[in-house]
């Protein structure tokens, strides 16, 4: 390691035909040279590590060389190539303007621009990270880099297009660099280590250039850290263990669960993949772009999308084989909805557990809609009273049934009037049942039904709503839940039990309103409760789950319900001030009107 230096340097390009993967601007330049059209300022925008200072350094020395090639390249052997290559030649100037990025330094450099060069036609000023400049300095810069004396050509460099000033930008001839493709990456990669006696895996490559996301820099400084710490050979396993990044192998052995519907597998290699120290979210995203692999590799034409080594595209081609289209994209929406969603979970463990059940069900599902598909289109006709929309005549009651199963239009059919409102009741709520236990993931059968006792009660359309709910839950239940009758008055120690258990835990608001009044069983299963008050309205639906969850069990009936109705006629008698309060008691009882002017009393406000 005595004369070690580092890839990035030692294999950063001397000409414009071995820059990599930017040929139109390589190109571009080499003809503007030719023909003796070149701009004396440039901007060269792209991410970092893509080769704009390397083009600068290259343009600055083809430039200056006296002895150019027919194909405009310079010729490493003339004086001032020489010097260029020694790195001693003074007709380069780099300016970080990152760290130098004031009126002062540009004024510095306005001040050298004048000068003429001693060796060579021209000076090449690279100002780097340009948008990092101050305002006042780019001021003091625009009257030079308008009119440069003859031999001055001005590179500027930067990752970030957006903040340069347009002054500026109409000033420059703009170039835009790209990403570097993996596939270029991995093969300057391949050249390097072929120069270096270093024999390197294929895949090993490309995982480093997928790492590199684009930048042959950050390339090159993985490639040395994975020389230093494995040696002359580079193989597959020792990056993806240096890197930290998940084997391919785990997508495969992940994918191959959810096909064969084996949910056990697969949450058994997601606890392999968290026990070796990678993050959920990481896996969620990797088995996503391990879908979009598998469904680019469907396709002949979109398999050139598909950035890996070799070895990994015959895997995935094969993979891709066994998936179906429709399990490909059914994947990646759950896949991607995880991914949204993961953030914001609280148990992100199960978050991602859940999307590989999902996976492991998208097939057997995709099977089971097609059978009920196919059962709804034969039963449509025999069953028409219970896949249809029921319109009842009695417009108190209107009732509508929905049966929805996924991909399926629901067949509607206008049905007879319909008068006896138990009886449909009855005959619908079997089947979607039935279904829902064959299907756990289709969307529910939306049941809308409303017996008669609760529309009665019902004015307001928001009311409504919630009886729709509540009869769609009084509808999953009535199969085997306890349903015992009980009186209002065990409904009201239970009532208070509950308003006595929120008061302790510190929920007094809520509290005093359910004990300010008395709840009403309207018939078995109804409690009705007025309120005058939107808020408590609100804290009481919030709470609704265990407050309702709490009556049912206590009154051992699970059929119960709970309707809030909101009077607004009460609403003047709510005492809220003390003088309220006084006025009401001294209308009950006038003496207390004697006894406050005996003892000569105010009221406390
Ligand atoms: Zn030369």
């Amino acid at each position: 390691m005595d004369n070690f230096i580092v890839s990035a340097r030692k294999y950063r390009p001397a000409a414009f035909n071995t820059v990599v993967g930017q040929g139109h601007i390589t190109n571009t330049l080499k003809n503007a040279i030719k023909t003796g059209h070149l701009a004396q300022a440039f901007l060269f925008c792209g991410p970092r590590g893509v080769g704009k200072t390397t083009c600068a350094r290259i343009l600055a020395k083809t430039i200056n060389c006296t002895n150019r090639s027919e194909n405009t390249e310079a010729c490493d052997t003339c004086e001032s190539c020489k010097s260029f290559n020694e790195g001693a030649s003074l007709n380069i100037s780099e300016l970080d303007a990152a760290s130098n990025n004031s009126v002062d330094d540009i004024r510095n450099l306005v001040d050298q621009v004048r000068y003429a060069p001693q060796l060579g036609t021209h000076k090449v000023y690279i100002i780097d990270e340009v948008h990092m400049l101050s305002i006042q300095a780019f001021n003091a810069f625009l009257k030079t880099l308008e009119e440069p004396p003859k031999h001055a050509i001005f590179i500027l460099a930067t990752t970030e297009k957006h903040k340069i000033i347009p002054t500026i930008l109409s000033r420059c001839q703009i170039f835009d660099f790209n990403r570097i493709q993996i596939e270029d990456i991995a093969n300057h990669l391949a050249f390097i280590a072929k120069s270096e006696n270093i024999t390197a895996e294929t895949d090993a490559l490309h995982i480093i250039a997928q790492k590199a996301d684009g930048a042959l820099r950050d390339a090159c400084s993985i490639f040395d850290q994975i020389v230093s710490f494995s040696g002359n050979s580079i193989t597959y396993k020792a990056v993806i263990e240096n890197l930290n990044i998940l084997d391919y192998d785990y997508y495969f052995k992940v994918t191959d669960a959810n096909l064969g519907e084996n949910i056990s597998n697969a949450l058994l290699v997601f606890n392999e993949i968290l026990n070796n120290g990678f993050d959920g979210h990481n896996f969620v995203a990797g088995m996503g772009s391990h879908f979009r692999n598998l469904l680019v590799s469907k396709d002949h034409e979109t398999l050139q999308l598909l950035e890996v080594g070799n070895n990994i595209k015959e895997k995935y081609k094969e993979q891709a084989g066994k998936c179906s289209l429709s399990f490909l994209i059914r994947g990646l929406t759950i896949l991607n909805k995880t991914d949204i969603q993961y953030k914001s979970s609280k148990n992100q463990r199960l978050q991602v557990e859940l999307a590989l059940m999902q996976l492991c069900s998208i097939n057997s599902i995709g099977a089971d809609s097609e059978k009920k598909k196919d059962l709804i289109k034969a039963e449509a006709k025999p069953l028409k009273s219970e896949t249809v929309n029921i319109t009842a005549s009695n417009p108190n009651n209107s009732q509508q049934v929905n049966i929805a199963a996924p991909s399926v239009n629901a067949v509607k059919t206008e049905a007879p009037p319909v008068t006896d409102v138990t009886n449909i009741t009855a005959s619908i709520s079997t089947p979607p049942v039935k279904e829902e236990h064959t299907a756990p993931v289709i969307k529910k059968p939306v049941i809308k039904t409303a017996s008669p006792s609760i529309s009665q009660h019902l004015n307001v359309e928001k009311k409504k709503e919630t009886a729709d709910e509540n009869s769609k839950e009084q509808n999953q239940n009535t199969s085997n839940q306890p349903s015992q009758p009980f009186t209002q008055q065990s409904l009201e120690e239970i009532w208070d039990k509950y308003a006595n258990d929120i008061k302790a835990k510190g929920r007094a608001n809520l509290a005093t309103a359910l004990l300010s009044r008395r709840p009403v069983l309207k018939n078995e299963t109804i409690i009705e409760f007025t309120i005058n008050n939107k808020a408590i309205e609100e804290s009481i639906e919030e709470d609704k789950m265990n407050f309702l969850g709490f009556l049912r069990k206590e009154l051992n009936n699970f059929l119960i319900q709970l309707q809030l109705i909101m009077t607004s006629a009460e609403e003047k008698t709510n005492l809220y001030t003390a003088t309220d309060r006084y006025k009401h008691l001294a209308e009950k009882n006038p003496a207390i009107n004697k006894l406050r002017q005996i003892f000569d009393l105010d009221i406390e406000f």
